[in-house]
C-alpha cells in the first residue's frame, strides 16, 4: 500500500458494531463488567478507551512501529519516555531540542538525578564524545526548531545500539508521512499531535511509537500509571486530522518552498533556512532519510527592528506559538518557543533576535509573500 491508502486504511478507521465511517467517540469513563473473574478488554478509560485505541493503532501502523501510545500533550508524551530513566542516568540531548524539552530535562528530571549533556547532533563524533559509561538516552529532533538542522538518524541509531543507549526522535515537524524514524532504527519517536497530525490548531495531543514489545510495555505502564491519556473527542480529532494529513502536507510543503526561494531574494532578509534548499547543509543528507522538506522554515531578517515590524505586521500570517496548522503561523522564537531558553544559549545555538519562523498553511503562497512584503513596508 502507498503511504496515501495508508493513511485512509489503516485498519481502525470502520465502526466495528455499525459499520460507521468514522470511529465513535466513547465518552465514557468505565465499562461495565459482567465477570469479574474475566475483566473485559476496556474497564477504566485511563488504561485504555477504545476510540484511544482506535488512534493509537493507527499511530503505529503509520509509524511502521507496533504500538503507540496517546497522550494529553506532546510534552506529556516527551516527559513519558524521559520517565523511563531512573535516578543516575545520563542523557545526550540535540543542543537545538524543542524548549520545552529542554525545560524537562534541565529544571524538572534534573531533581531526580538525571544529567544531560547537549550536543551538537549534527556531528556525530560530538555525539559519540558526550557518551558516559552511564548514558542511556539519545534525544533527537531533526529537522531541528527553529534552524532545520539535520541529524543523522541512522548513524545516530548505529551508534547508541553499540552502547545500549535507547535513542528518542521528536518527530513533530514531520509527521510520519515525511520521515519514519522507527525505519531507519531508531527506538522511540514521539509527536506534538497538536502540530501536524491534528493539523487545524483545535487540539493538544502526543504521541510515543514504538516498534519494541519490551518497551512499549513500559510506555504503557508509565502512561496509565502517570494518567496523562488523550481524551476520547481529542483522540478523534486527531484520527479525523490523520485523513488528510498527506493532502495537507503536499500543499504546504510546497507553499514552504515557494516561501524560501521568494524570501532568499529579498533584500531585507539576510539568511533563509530550509532542508528543501539545495544549499542547505543538511539537503542531501535530509533526503535521504525522509521524504520531504516540511511545511517549517525560519529566515533572519536584517536587523531587530525589521523581524519586530513583520511580527507585529503580518495580517494573513498569525504571529503565534505552534505550527503544522491549516493557517500560517509565524512566530519569534527568541520571545516564544526558545524563551525558556538562556540568552547566552541561545546564541551560541545561533537563534538571534532577528530570527523569524513559518509554518505554512494552505493559503495561497503568493498571498503570504505579499503580506510578508507589505509588513516590512509599513
Ligand atoms: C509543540 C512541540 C512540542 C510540545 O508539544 P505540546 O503538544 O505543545 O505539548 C514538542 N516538540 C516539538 C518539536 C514541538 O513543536
Amino acid at each position: 500500500m502507498k503511504y496515501a491508502t495508508k493513511l485512509l486504511h489503516t485498519g481502525n478507521e470502520i465502526d466495528e458494531q455499525t459499520g460507521a465511517l468514522s470511529v465513535p467517540i466513547y465518552q465514557a469513563s468505565t465499562f461495565k463488567q459482567d465477570d469479574v473473574d474475566n475483566p473485559p478488554q476496556y474497564d477504566y478509560s485511563r488504561s485504555g478507551n477504545p476510540t484511544r485505541a482506535a488512534l493509537e493503532n493507527a499511530m503505529a501502523v503509520l509509524e511502521n512501529g507496533t504500538n503507540a501510545y496517546a497522550f494529553s500533550s506532546g510534552m506529556a508524551a516527551i516527559s513519558a519516555v524521559l520517565s523511563l530513566l531512573k535516578a543516575g542516568d545520563h542523557v545526550i540531548a540535540a543542543q537545538d531540542i524543542y524548549g520545552g524539552t529542554y525545560r524537562a530535562l534541565t529544571r524538572h528530571f534534573f531533581k531526580y538525578n538525571i544529567d544531560v549533556s547537549f550536543v551538537d547532533a549534527t556531528d556525530i563524533n560530538k555525539i559519540e564524545e558526550a557518551i558516559r559509561p552511564n548514558s542511556r538516552m539519545l534525544v533527537l529532533e531533526t529537522p531541528s526548531n527553529p534552524l532545520l538542522k539535520i541529524t543523522d538518524l541512522r548513524a545516530c541509531a548505529q551508534l547508541a545500539k553499540k552502547h545500549n543507549i535507547i535513542t528518542v526522535v521528536d518527530n513533530t515537524f514531520m509527521s510520519p508521512y515525511l520521515q519514519r524514524p522507527l525505519e531507519l532504527g531508531i527506538d522511540v519517536v514521539v509527536h506534538s499531535a497538536t502540530k501536524f497530525i491534528g493539523g487545524h490548531s483545535d487540539v493538544l495531543g502526543g504521541i510515543v511509537a514504538v516498534k519494541d514489545k519490551n518497551l512499549a510495555k513500559h510506555i504503557y505502564f508509565i502512561q496509565n500509571t502517570m494518567g496523562a491519556v488523550l481524551n476520547p473527542h481529542d483522540c478523534w480529532l486527531l484520527l479525523r486530522g490523520i485523513k488528510t494529513l498527506k493532502v495537507r502536507l503536499d500543499a504546504e510543503q510546497q507553499g514552504a518552498m515557494y516561501l524560501a526561494q521568494w524570501l532568499k531574494k529579498q533584500d531585507f532578509v539576510k539568511r533563509v533556512y530550509y532542508p528543501g534548499l539545495e544549499e542547505h547543509p543538511g539537503h542531501s543528507l535530509h533526503f535521504r532519510q525522509a521524504y520531504g522538506a516540511g511545511a517549517v522554515l525560519s529566515f533572519e531578517a536584517k536587523g531587530v527592528a525589521t523581524a519586530k515590524k513583520i511580527a507585529a505586521n503580518v495580517k494573513l500570517f498569525f504571529t503565534a506559538v505552534s505550527l503544522g496548522g491549516v493557517e500560517s503561523i509565524l512566530s519569534y522564537p527568541v520571545k516564544m518557543s526558545h524563551a525558556s531558553i538562556p540568552q547566552e544559549e541561545r546564541k551560541k545555538l545561533g537563534i538571534t533576535d532577528e530570527l523569524l519562523r513559518l509554518s505554512i498553511g494552505l493559503e495561497d503562497p503568493e498571498d503570504l509573500a505579499m503580506d510578508i512584503l507589505n509588513a516590512v513596508k509599513q
